[in-house]
């Protein structure tokens, strides 16, 4: 039995970032430290946060003391506008990234350009992008949304850094017969199409596959459909009790991969969860290198 690991996998550049700025502000801060809403999608290492003093809130109108710290998806404008106002201390940890879309959606919306958001309206990145629109963004989360649209002569579409490539290309391939000048930027992430693609890579080499990862992480669940539109056998698990013998059943090559918020532990938990299976049943199991 061979368990290999994605290539690309686990915790991006953006959410590593923003656990050390939480970090680095709990050394230096005495009392509570909030951070607007989950700073990861994992259960496990929010947990950890909350016994050092990292607080996840919803709501920030509800904040009475700081520091705040934004989350790596980022805010709408009015947000830091309310935190200001309250004098609130802000530590800003935005991906980088993610502040580019900003500044674009902001710049294309100065142009006076109807701006196509492609995402999850319910996604937090979404609801800080379609802020810096002044009202004249819309969101497209699936091609039949498209259908609904007026025929234009300019439009801009950009994508949630996060999204599935496939379904982001089929959007604009939507929007291409309802607009005669249509301006596309990809701002799909480079570490999130390195880790789609080695996620589809190794579907094709596996007889099961699992996705690690918080159940509510956008980018995680794109890993899962693209992976099950290639390996049926793909399952995505939230922590490794989750990986029963029968998920294990007659599988000679497994494959793990996991979202930008899924730790390195919860893959180490994984593949340790799979090497006791196997020794139970008394086979032999090798973990080999990735080879694309
Ligand atoms: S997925 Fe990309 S854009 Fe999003 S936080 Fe990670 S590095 Fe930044």
């Amino acid at each position: 039995m061979d368990i290999i690991i994605a290539k690309n996998c686990g915790l991006c550049y953006g959410v590593k970032r923003a656990l050390e700025l939480a970090k680095s502000t709990r050394r230096r801060q005495r009392g509570n430290v909030f951070t607007l809403g989950e700073l990861i999608h994992n259960p496990q290492v929010i947990a950890q946060l909350e016994k050092e003093g990292i607080h996840s809130i919803e709501n920030p109108g509800s904040v009475k003391t700081g520091p705040v710290i934004i989350r790596s998806h980022g805010v709408a404008p009015r947000v830091y506008k309310l935190l200001e106002l309250k004098k609130i201390k802000i530590v800003d940890a935005t991906c980088p990234i993610v502040k580019k879309i900003q500044r674009l959606v902001e710049r294309l919306t100065w142009e006076n350009k109807e701006v196509i958001i492609v995402g999850n309206r319910e996604h937090p990145e979404i609801k800080g992008l379609i802020g810096y629109s002044r009202g004249k963004g819309r969101i497209i989360e699936n091609e039949a949304q498209v259908q609904s649209l007026p025929r234009r002569k300019k439009r801009a579409v950009l994508a949630q850094s996060t999204q599935d490539i496939f379904l982001f290309s089929r959007i604009v391939a939507a929007l291409v017969e309802k607009t005669e000048c249509l301006e596309v930027h990809n701002t799909i992430c480079h570490s999130t199409q390195t880790r789609q693609k080695s996620t589809s890579e190794l579907a094709a080499q596996v007889d099961v596959l699992f996705i690690v990862g918080g159940r509510s992480s956008s980018n995680t669940n794109k890993l899962y459909e693209i992976s099950r539109r290639i390996q049926p056998n793909t399952h995505f698990i939230e922590s490794a009790s989750e990986i029963t013998p029968q998920m294990l059943r007659g599988a000679k090559k497994i494959g793990l991969s996991g979202g930008a918020s899924t730790p390195p532990e919860a893959i180490e938990e994984a593949v340790a969860r799979i090497r006791k299976s196997y020794d139970r049943q008394s086979q032999r199991e090798n973990i080999v290198p990735w080879q694309s």
